[in-house]
C-alpha cells in the first residue's frame, strides 16, 4: 500500500483505466457479479447487435432499467478519489469501460469513454448522434425524425471499438508511467489488452480489484479491496 501511495505520487504521466466494478458501490450491477441478470436474461444476451436486432424494444427496456439505476446512483469515494488524482497528476488521463458517467459526475474531465455512453443514441439509419437522457419513450422502441431505429451509442459485444477513441487509449498507456487498472476483471477485449501494452512500455501497473484478475499475479501491486475504500487512501 505504502509502495503504491508513493508510486502514484511521483509519476509524472498517469493512465487510470476502469471497469464495472468501479461503479458496483454506487449500487450499478457489474454483468459478471451478481445482480447482473434483469427479467434472468445475461447481458450477453441483451447487449450484442443480434440481440437489437431480434427484439430492440427488449433491448431497450434493459437500458431504460439501467438508465434509471444510474440516474438515481451517485459517485463513491472512489470516483471521486480519481477526479483528485486528475488536479494533481502532472498528465493525467482517465480510460473507462463504464458507460454510466460517474467519473464526469464526480468532476473527472479528461476521461476516453472506450464503450460510448449510455445517456447517448445513435440511429441506425442517418447515423446521427445526440444527448438523450429520457427515461422513457412515448413510442417503444424510439425512433429518429428520419424514421430509423434508434439505439443506444455505446459498444456491444462483438462490435469494434471506435478507432480515434482506441488509438487515443493505446497513445496515452503506451506513453504513461504509470497504469492504475481498478474494478475490471481484464476479460473483455480489447480494452483488457491496455494492461500488457503498459508493461511491455515500461509503465508500473497497479490494480485494484476485490478479486484476482489473470494478470494480478505479474503487475508490480496488486491490491485486494473495494475501490471506494482502497483508492481515497491510495490517493489522499
Ligand atoms: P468487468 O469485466 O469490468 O468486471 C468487474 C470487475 O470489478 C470484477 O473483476 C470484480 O471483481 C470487480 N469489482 C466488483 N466490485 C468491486 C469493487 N467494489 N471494487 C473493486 N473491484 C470490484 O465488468 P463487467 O461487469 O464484466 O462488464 C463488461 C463490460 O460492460 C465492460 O465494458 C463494463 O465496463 C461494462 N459495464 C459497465 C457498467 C457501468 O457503466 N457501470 C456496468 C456493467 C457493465
Ligand atoms: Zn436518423
Amino acid at each position: 500500500m505504502e509502495q503504491a501511495r508513493a508510486w502514484i505520487q511521483s509519476a509524472s504521466t498517469v493512465v487510470a483505466l476502469t471497469g464495472a466494478g468501479i461503479s458496483a458501490e454506487s449500487g450499478i450491477p457489474t454483468f459478471r457479479g451478481a445482480g447482473g441478470l434483469w427479467r434472468s436474461f445475461r447481458p450477453e444476451e441483451l447487449a450484442t447487435p443480434e440481440a437489437f436486432a431480434r427484439d430492440p424494444k427488449l433491448v431497450w427496456e434493459w437500458y431504460l432499467w439501467r438508465r434509471g439505476l444510474i440516474a438515481r446512483a451517485e459517485p463513491n469515494p472512489g470516483h471521486y478519489a480519481l477526479a483528485r488524482l486528475e488536479q494533481r497528476a502532472p498528465r493525467f488521463l482517465l480510460v473507462t469501460q463504464n458507460v454510466d458517467g460517474l467519473h464526469e459526475r464526480a468532476g473527472s474531465r479528461a476521461v476516453l469513454k472506450l464503450h460510448g455512453d449510455i445517456w447517448e443514441v445513435r440511429c441506425t439509419g442517418c447515423g446521427a448522434e445526440q444527448r438523450d437522457e429520457r427515461l422513457s419513450f412515448d413510442r417503444m422502441p424510439p425512433r429518429c425524425t428520419c424514421g430509423g431505429l434508434l439505439r443506444p451509442a455505446v459498444v456491444w459485444f462483438g462490435e469494434l471499438l471506435p478507432a480515434r477513441v482506441w488509438q487515443e487509449a493505446e497513445r496515452a498507456v503506451a506513453e504513461a508511467e504509470l497504469l492504475l487498472v481498478v474494478g475490471t476483471s481484464a476479460l473483455v477485449y480489447p480494452a483488457a489488452s491496455l494492461v500488457p501494452l503498459a508493461k511491455r512500455s515500461g509503465a508500473r501497473v497497479i490494480e485494484v480489484n476485490l478479486e484476482p484478475t489473470p494478470y494480478s499475479e505479474w503487475l508490480d501491486c496488486s491490491l485486494r479491496g473495494k475501490a471506494g475504500e482502497l483508492l481515497p487512501r491510495l490517493i489522499s
